[in-house]
């Protein structure tokens, strides 16, 4: 590295120690912040030389990140931002704080795919899913799909690792090539993860017409765009690899969701080389992520919890959750975003039958959605309360983010 680009990467170590020792949390962001100032380009710089997968996607790439580095992990020593850092301040800290390692798996934030790829020219990227997220800031999710596009035909040996089963990401993925520019498209390699929600696909990227769907199945009634082949999938409790291979996959992780997410792993391991049957049980030693799925016990009750940040994800959470009583919490804090008429996107009726809990500063804006919804309820004031208002045994938190970190804090607290 040059001089420069040293000094950057040092300075930046010891921004993110003496953060962390001054009690501000892991230190990433301020550690990047400050080494990108030093070396605008040290992203690149602290890059070069390493093979890197870079995942991207509205949900679920803290998860298969994980997922992803535990796979790559056959090989050797992987860098990852795995506290979710996923800005290049994120990257750069990630980077600079793993020293030299031959491997990195990194999750990009979906609005900085594009500046990403260009600063760390990775070996593979992971197109998980496209759908509405934060209101009042996020891009409209055609918006997104048309950066992502723009984005991979500038990086024409670049592999793609792509959701079959999102109409959004499959048009990103395959922007068309011009062979008279020497401009291949990129190479993709599809896999099916599964696709739950479906409310931003239904009018297609390409040319405005209906989406239809039967099943698994999706296609364009105005043009060609359809579902293409996947080469990896679900199936059972495991998953098939291209050459016909079935693969148990034994998670510690909730729900059809996370083997999907287990697939992609699998999918972007295989382009590093990585032989299915190696990675699998490297898969079973990732337990929570960041805190989510984290499982606590306290006076007899199992506490189990989901964060859920967007409609999608929320859809996903009643899917991984267990038939038992369950605490939805909500926030609209600055990092939640301050709209919530999303909640009225979420069809909250698989948890009628259930015992539902409701708390945290916007807990009115879900009685009044829970109530048009027709799922009983009780509001409780703090979780202690809710805890008291269950029977002993699982209960399933579903939060949002700034929910869900009050929620952390509560319980590191009384444990
Ligand atoms: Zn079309």
């Amino acid at each position: 590295m040059p001089l420069r680009a040293k000094v950057a990467s040092s300075v930046s170590r010891t921004a993110a120690a003496l953060s962390r020792a001054a009690g501000r949390g892991d230190g990433s962001v301020i550690g990047g912040w400050i080494g990108l100032k030093i070396d605008p380009d040290l992203l690149a710089h602290l890059s070069s030389g390493r093979a890197i997968a870079l995942v991207s996607g509205t949900n679920g790439k803290t998860t298969t990140t994980r997922l992803t580095a535990a796979a790559v992990g056959v090989l050797g020593r992987v860098a990852t931002n795995s506290f979710g850092a996923n800005m290049p301040t994120g990257h750069t800290s990630a980077l600079a704080k793993a020293g030299s390692t031959p491997y990195a798996v990194l999750e990009v934030d979906e609005h900085y795919l594009a500046q990403v790829l260009e600063a760390t020219e990775p070996h593979v990227v992971a197109l998980l899913n496209l759908s509405r997220d934060q209101l009042d800031r996020a891009k409209e999710v055609a918006m997104m799909a048309q950066l992502w596009r723009a984005a991979l035909v500038r990086h024409t040996d670049l592999r793609v690792v792509a959701n079959a089963d999102d109409p959004m990401v499959v048009w990103a993925a395959t922007p068309p090539g011009d062979p008279a520019r020497g401009i291949r498209p990129p190479h993709v390699t599809w896999f099916s993860a599964g696709q739950r929600w479906h409310d931003d696909s239904w009018v297609c990227p390409e040319c405005g017409s209906t989406i239809e769907r039967s099943g698994d199945l999706w296609r364009c009634t105005g043009c060609p765009l359809r579902r293409p082949e996947p080469q990896w999938t679900v199936e059972d409790e495991g998953v098939l690899d291209p050459t016909g291979a079935w693969h148990k996959v034994s998670l510690q992780l909730p729900g059809k969701v996370n083997l999907g997410n287990a697939a992609t792993a699998l999918a972007v391991a295989a382009e590093f080389g990585v032989r299915p049957v190696d990675a699998v049980s490297r898969l079973g030693i990732v337990t929570s992520v960041a805190g989510r799925y984290a499982q606590v016990n306290k006076d007899g009750r199992n506490i189990r919890l989901l964060l859920a940040k967007n409609p999608a994800s929320w859809l996903e959470a009643f899917d991984m959750a267990d038939e038992a009583p369950t605490l939805l919490s909500i926030n609209a804090r600055d990092p939640d975003g301050l709209d919530t008429s999303w909640l009225y996107d979420v069809d909250f009726a698989p948890l009628r039958g259930r015992q539902v809990l409701i708390t945290g500063d916007r807990a009115y804006d879900l009685a009044v959605r829970l109530d048009v919804n027709d799922v009983p309820f009780q509001h409780v004031r703090a979780f202690d309360d809710a805890i008291r208002s269950v029977p002993p045994g699982r209960l399933e938190v579903i939060a949002n983010y700034t929910a869900f970190q009050d929620i952390r804090a509560e319980l590191d607290r009384v444990n």
